[in-house]
């Protein structure tokens, strides 16, 4: 942390990242794109973007990436995990390709490509727990959701069927849907205020 300016990475190995970081500058962070381990050194939060959950798998694993960012995770990184982030940071996946491991951290079961191959994509207005205002505009990419919820975890976003979308322990969020595509920041300006400052901010001087 530069001051008042948290320093996010966001893993830049496919998907949204340029989207994902114009966000995060909009909000006064500096960005940085991860692409190895050395990359993590002196993080505030990162950002895993969407993309495809078994591709990241092998990238991750290819770049040395993966324990690094499992140890980061355990040991209190703040993460946001927006479609296939989520399946990374799920501790179990339903659907996944033979052999696609996780990164794990967060104790959820997702199933990917919950709403069916016919459904490529999909907007939706939902309410996310945590945002004043109006619901969220967001986009769904073929997207997973969250089947099982373990102790310790927050719904904090569902369809009106019922289906989570959401979810967040003190550290990781992650959602199911694209929220750097839909020109609104909160959920971003959530994760920046309640999980990275929040975490990195020294304790009021007196
Ligand atoms: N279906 C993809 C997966 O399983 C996720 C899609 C996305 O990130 N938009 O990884």
């Amino acid at each position: 942390m530069a001051g008042n300016t948290p320093t996010i990475g966001v893993l830049a190995l496919q998907g949204d990242v340029a989207e994902h970081e114009a966000v995060l500058r909009e909000l006064g962070a500096t960005t940085i794109q991860v692409r190895n381990a050395s990359d993590l050194d002196g993080l505030d939060g990162l950002v895993l973007p969407g993309g495809e959950s078994s591709v990241m798998d092998k990238l991750l694993r290819i770049c040395g990436l993966r324990d690094p960012l499992r140890e980061g995770i355990r040991a209190g990184l703040p993460v946001l995990g927006t479609c296939a982030g989520l399946i990374l940071l799920a501790e179990n996946i339903e659907g996944a390709i033979s052999g696609q491991e996780t990164l794990g951290g967060l104790d959820v079961t997702v199933a990917r490509n919950a709403f069916g191959s016919q459904v490529v994509s999909h907007e939706a207005t939902i309410a996310v727990e945590g945002i004043e205002g109006p619901p969220l505009d967001v986009l769904f990419i073929r997207a997973p959701v969250v089947t099982r919820v373990g102790p310790g975890v927050r719904v904090i976003a569902t369809l009106e069927d019922g289906s989570v979308v959401g979810v967040a322990t003190e550290t990781l969020l992650g959602v199911a849907f694209h929220p750097e595509v839909s020109g609104d920041n909160r959920l971003h300006k959530m994760f920046l205020h309640d999980m990275v400052r929040s975490r990195v901010s020294p304790p009021a001087r007196r």
